[in-house]
């Protein structure tokens, strides 16, 4: 039997990056997966086709995650489609980077409410359905923990805000038996971070590994956690970076 058989998955921005390896790793497994996406329709419709191809039922929804009403009806939507939650991931965000002087407000709002606040809307609203065993996995970064250079100040704000989010939810669920954890990545090859973009050498100068990790080592640690064999593992915070923070 496969680890996640039987099992409702929902993960944010699954239409690109992380999220897709995430949605196809998850139902790889044996998950039946919704996802969301914003302005990637045809890229949602392509993973979700995936999935048809090899039999696998899923559900693309269209969801702006810096609108909490639509983060709260993706969740519903998942449940009226399938009946319950029992994974949520976290996984959507942006980047902003440039000088701290430059910021807009507009850009803090945004990256806030994508960021920590649809965090916190999406699993309120899916921790209602949730039953013993179930999970809510944030995709965070290393850089709430260290940040090695210039112009990061907004988006290590937004993920450090997590850190403490994923300690204090995982004390309310607890009782439950559901389990809440952050996984911290560092420079891994996406859209978000191209392992060839303009300032890839830099970080990869910081990389004990020397190089960029890829989708799918995050996409793993979060099946992992996700399965059963992670049941004792809540409440912590797992940095998964090539060695960039140590
Ligand atoms: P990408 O930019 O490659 O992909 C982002 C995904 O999130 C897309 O599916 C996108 O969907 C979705 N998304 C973006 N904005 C919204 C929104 N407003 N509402 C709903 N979905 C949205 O990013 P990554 O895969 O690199 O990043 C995934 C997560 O990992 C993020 O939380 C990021 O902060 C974090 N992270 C990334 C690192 C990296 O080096 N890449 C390092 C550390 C953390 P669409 O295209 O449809 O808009």
């Amino acid at each position: 039997m496969k680890r996640l058989e039987n099992k409702i998955a929902l993960v944010t921005g699954g239409s690109r990056g992380m999220g897709a390896a995430i949605v196809q790793q998850l139902a790889a497994e044996g998950a039946t997966v919704a996802f969301t996406y914003n302005k990637g329709a045809e890229k949602a419709a392509s993973v979700a086709a995936e999935l048809t191809g090899k039999g696998q039922r899923s559900l693309a929804i269209a969801a702006d995650s810096a609108d909490p009403s639509a983060v709260v009806a993706a969740v519903d939507k998942t449940v009226a489609e399938f009946g319950r939650i029992d994974i949520l991931v976290n996984n959507a965000g942006i980047a902003v980077m440039k000088p701290f002087e430059d910021y807009t407000l507009e850009e803090y709002n945004q990256t806030m409410d994508i960021n920590a606040r649809a965090v916190f809307v999406g699993s309120q609203a899916a921790a209602k359905h949730m039953g013993k065993g179930a999970r809510i996995i944030t995709i965070g970064s290393c850089m709430a923990d260290r940040v090695s250079g210039p112009y990061g100040t907004l988006y290590a704000m937004s993920k450090s805000a997590l850190t403490a989010f994923n300690k204090g939810l995982s004390r309310d669920l607890g009782p439950r038996g559901i389990t809440v954890n952050l996984v911290q990545p560092g420079p891994i090859d996406t859209d978000m971070n191209p392992a060839d973009g303009a300032h890839a050498d830099a970080q990869r100068k910081n990389i004990s590994l020397g190089e960029y990790g890829k989708v799918e080592d995050i996409a793993s640690l979060v099946t992992f956690l996700a399965s059963p064999e992670s049941g004792y593992i809540t409440g912590t915070a797992i940095t998964i970076d090539g060695g960039t923070n140590s």
